[in-house]
């Protein structure tokens, strides 16, 4: 018998490595690593645990990446709705953002969208935002993981002026971080629309010299396309492919607003691509065609955006209506199915980040990042297939437990590193503030 830290028993595993739902298999854990996965009675012959824990009614899965977050606009959660995106940034979101966002905002506001995170199930996050040492040290509190982008974007804010000042401070952040276990930096030009020809020729040489993912808006909106036009006499993603930052580095995020030029451009430059169901169409945004672009062999991940334009960090929620709006749009009820759209909010997540040797999926020798869902519910019986459980029935409310790098930050829906009263008086305070 080998001694390993720990066993998790699940009557339910779907591991995101094979396309199928595993019965009464285990967990291994040593070390803060998945050392084996197996039938419950073939671990129990071969290993001892110092803790073996067994999850009768539960289904344990990878955990989800939310793959386009903006963390600190928790705050502005419900502020302003129901606007149309320039109208939303110029008149609301920008003006609310100079006016209030300080390290103090962002490190509370950070700390309140990772314990709604946690809550929901999600292990990884990858966020654009301002003062990035405030949302590393909310990582640190939480024992989280996630991507923080140096953003650069020509609209001032409280932690810089212009595009120079956002690379200097966002570099000095990732000499800063650069050998944290849980955090990854990338560089984070904010839109096509608000960097210029100069920085984002800058960002590529950054990006390539020191092997950073590029994570940016690309082709949210009309507006976006005819400000291209306009300005550039060309579309967004032509732009970006003549600079030369269309490839695999470059997180796409949105790809709505897809001509057939476009998708050339996506097809042959391969960048990871991050769809945003709900934020797409509570903004009116458009629609990424999700359905095609993975037909042409591009990864798709998926995230939720910040909670003003959600307005929740709901990887569930997310999940269902990224399948059901695939299926919508493609008259298809077949596109799209339940263990896919599992992929999308996992592994896919990690490949986008160039994280997928670490995390995303259940496999020997990962950080033992996963989860458990308890099935157990009025809204989840009777029990056919877990898979489509999880996409189409379930509710975030029903992530039991979590775990990030061998550590259970969620047990029984108890947080073990946060103060979740703390989190709520401070969320109640700040809106006090921006309301007076
Ligand atoms: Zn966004």
């Amino acid at each position: 018998m080998e001694k390993v830290d720990e066993i998790i028993q699940a009557k339910w595993m779907i591991t995101c490595e094979e396309k199928k739902v595993l019965e009464n298999h285990s967990l291994v854990i040593d070390k803060n690593l998945i050392k084996d996965i197996l039938p419950i009675e073939l671990a129990a012959q071969k290993y001892s645990a110092t803790h073996i824990e067994h999850f009768a009614t539960h289904v344990v899965l990878p955990g989800f990446i939310n793959t386009h977050t903006h963390l600190a606009m928790n705050y502005f959660r419900g502020l302003a709705d129901d606007l149309a995106l320039m109208d939303w940034l110029n008149n609301y979101i920008w003006p609310a953002e100079k006016k209030w966002v300080s390290q103090e905002f962002v490190h509370d506001a950070s700390l309140f969208a990772i314990a709604e995170m946690i809550r929901g199930g999600s292990i990884c996050f990858n966020d654009m935002y301002f003062f990035l040492q405030q949302t590393a040290k909310a990582v640190d509190i939480s024992g989280i993981r996630g991507a923080i982008g140096m953003t650069v974007i020509n609209v001032p804010t409280a932690w810089a002026k212009n595009p120079d000042e956002y690379l200097a401070k966002g570099m000095e952040f990732f000499q800063e971080y650069k050998n944290h276990p849980r955090i990854l930096t990338t560089i984070a030009p904010h839109g096509p629309y608000t960097v210029d020809d100069e920085h984002l020729l800058q960002i590529k040489k950054i990006a390539e010299d020191n092997n950073l993912k590029i994570n940016m808006h690309v082709h949210e909106t009309k507006d976006e396309i005819q400000h291209s036009l306009k300005n550039y006499q060309m579309r967004p993603l032509a732009r970006l492919k003549k600079l030369g930052l269309v490839s695999p580095r470059l997180i796409a995020i949105h790809a709505c607003q897809l001509n057939e030029e476009d998708i050339k451009i996506l097809t042959d430059g391969k960048p990871q691509i991050v769809h945003c169901p709900e934020s797409n169409m509570k903004l009116a945004s458009g629609t990424c065609p999700v359905a095609r672009l993975h037909s042409l062999g591009l990864n798709i991940a998926l995230g939720t955006d910040g909670a003003a334009s959600n307005n929740d960090l709901d990887m569930v929620g997310e999940m269902r209506s990224a399948a059901f709006l695939t299926k919508h749009t493609t008259e298809n009820p077949a596109t799209q199915p339940a263990l896919d759209t599992i992929y999308m909010a996992t592994i896919n997540g990690a490949k986008a980040l160039g994280l997928e040797n670490i995390t995303g999926s259940l496999k020997k020798g990962k950080s033992a990042d996963f989860i458990a869902i308890n099935l157990d519910d009025i809204e989840t019986r009777p029990l056919y297939h877990a898979d489509s459980q999880v996409v189409y029935a379930a509710s975030r409310n029903q992530v039991s437990d979590v775990w990030v790098a061998g550590v259970r930050l969620l047990k029984k829906r108890e947080f073990t590193t946060l103060d979740e009263e703390a989190i709520k008086t401070k969320a109640r305070n700040w809106r006090n503030k921006i309301m007076s």
